[in-house]
């Protein structure tokens, strides 16, 4: 059995009861460093059975030693440093091994970082993008800039301190400068704080004011627009598909359904929009 334990992303205080039993009775707890985790460990006075170093590093040979010890029956419980395991955290292999091997995987959920800081970015949080860190290579780099200019959601990315007035500098030669953006840092600690400032407006603040802690930016997309009439057009479709049923002689009651499950609008709604256009 693999369970995914979220851990606190800066206030011990939320760390949930749960994870804590469920790391007391681990008969194996993997680990990206043992010494982080070894230090919540202690404040929440739990005594690992035994602790396993699985990380970014070493985990295409350490995974397949977990996969093992679950199989032999042994409970392993997956944390990393900070949050949930497997978003922008080694975990995504551990578990799709998990599944392959027909390992029961369960989640004890706790706080992600880019939830949080998206909840209170202040934008819009109907539709999102995840983008975590971009990558460090150059290419595949300018190549996901290229891919953010075209998405319509609001985009969250991850970044460390130091990086962090590189990535608003590319920001703004992609055309994000005018662009809303909330940079979230230090989310449930001491200094948490929350800038809300347009792109290029954040990059001559942290020009002189330099950024510190760990930061999530959640961005106001280019193509703003385009989710509205995302939604719209999902409505037209809806009417368009619900016109087409009727003339085919289908119940009202039908129609609701396959609609709704076509577009992803309520059946509720679909119902009295089929009543309307009946
Ligand atoms: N798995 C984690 C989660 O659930 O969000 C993310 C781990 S990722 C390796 C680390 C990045 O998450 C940091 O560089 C930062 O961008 C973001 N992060 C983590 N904790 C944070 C916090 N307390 N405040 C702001 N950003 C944080």
């Amino acid at each position: 059995m693999l369970y995914l334990v979220g851990t606190p992303i800066g206030n011990l205080s939320d760390m949930s009861p749960r994870a804590v039993e469920v790391l007391t009775q681990a008969d194996v707890i993997a680990c990206e460093d043992t010494r982080v985790t070894g230090i919540l460990l202690k404040e929440k006075g739990i005594e690992a059975k035994k602790l396993f170093c699985y990380q970014e590093h070493n985990k295409a040979a350490k995974g397949p030693v977990l996969i093992d010890m679950m199989k032999q029956g042994l409970t392993v419980a997956q944390v990393s440093d900070a949050g949930m395991p497997a978003i922008s955290d080694p975990g995504e292999d551990l578990v799709r091994l998990a599944v392959e091997a027909g390992i029961e995987v369960s989640v004890i959920p706790g706080p992600v970082a880019a939830v949080s800081a998206l909840a209170i970015s202040g934008l819009s949080t109907r539709y999102y993008h995840f983008e975590g860190f971009l990558p460090q290579e150059s290419k595949k780099r300018r190549d996901r800039l290229e891919c953010l200019k075209e998405y319509s959601e609001t985009i969250v990315l991850y970044e460390a301190p130091h990086r962090l007035v590189k990535l608003i500098e590319e920001l703004e030669s992609a055309g994000f400068g005018d662009k809303k953006a909330s940079f979230c840092r230090e989310l449930t600690k001491k200094y948490e704080e929350v800038i809300r400032l347009t792109v290029s407006e954040a990059k001559k603040y942290f020009e002189q004011n330099a950024p510190r802690g760990e930061f999530v930016v959640c961005l106001e997309p280019l193509a703003a627009e385009a989710g509205a009439k995302k939604e719209a057009g999902t409505a037209c479709d809806a009417d368009t598909l619900i016109r087409l049923l009727l003339e085919k002689g289908m119940p009202t009651k039908d129609i609701a359904q396959v609609v709704s499950k076509a577009t992803g609008l309520g059946k509720k709604e679909m119902y009295a929009r089929t009543l309307e256009l009946s």
